[in-house]
């Protein structure tokens, strides 16, 4: 919220209109990809216009124009330093990993304390600051360069022996059909007998 107010001109007096536009979306959403989902709209994307398209509009000022400046460029220095933003080193797996313990997902920080300056990868539940009772996770950093000899030996499995990925693919196509079957046979169903309740577990 704060965020969003320090980035609103309004607050220094000059309300802004037309700031954003409804555009086509460019990627389908993940959800979106796993379920078959398509949205009803075919712009259901929101996006920033150029702020010389805006509609400037002089509004009773909360914030000085110098403070609003100040806050803009610190949230420019906070992007900066941002973890996502890292582009020091080289974490290949951040973003693309998830905790097994807590689910949250797993990204690249060097040792706060370490003289060696080690990499780890750590899940969000083992940060106390992000939770308001502390951290959610008991699980330890990893450091960087054992999860990615991990993980590369597993994909030079996969190099060399694609029949495993053939398997899981067919896998994942049946298991897919098999859902659209159940789904189908729903509707059937429900269009005979619109009353009828659904019975349970056969909708995943
Ligand atoms: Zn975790």
């Amino acid at each position: 919220m704060i965020w969003l107010m320090l980035k609103n001109p309004a607050y220094c007096g000059k309300a802004a209109y037309r700031k954003t536009q409804v555009v086509e979306r460019l990627r389908p959403t993940k959800l979106a990809r796993d379920n078959g989902f398509y949205p009803k709209k075919p712009k259901s994307s929101t996006r920033d216009r150029d702020p010389k398209d805006w509609i400037i509009i002089a509004v009773p000022q909360i914030v000085s124009e110098e403070d609003f400046e100040k806050a803009k460029a610190q949230l420019q220095e906070n992007k900066k330093l941002s973890p996502r933003n890292n582009k020091r080193y080289e974490y290949l797996l951040s973003g693309l990993l998830r905790c097994k313990e807590c689910g949250y997902s797993i990204y690249g920080k060097p040792a706060s304390n370490s003289k060696y300056k080690r990499l780890y990868y750590r899940c969000m539940g083992q940060d106390g600051h992000r939770w308001s009772t502390g951290r959610v996770c008991s699980s330890h950093p990893v450091r960087v360069e054992v999860l990615d000899e991990l993980v590369w030996q597993q994909v030079q499995t996969l190099i060399e022996q694609p029949e495993i990925v053939v398997k899981e693919y067919t896998r994942r196509m049946d298991a897919k059909k098999k859902k659209t079957q159940i789904m189908k046979h729903f509707l059937a169903r429900r269009k005979r007998n619109p009353h009828a309740r659904a019975a349970k577990g056969k909708i995943a």
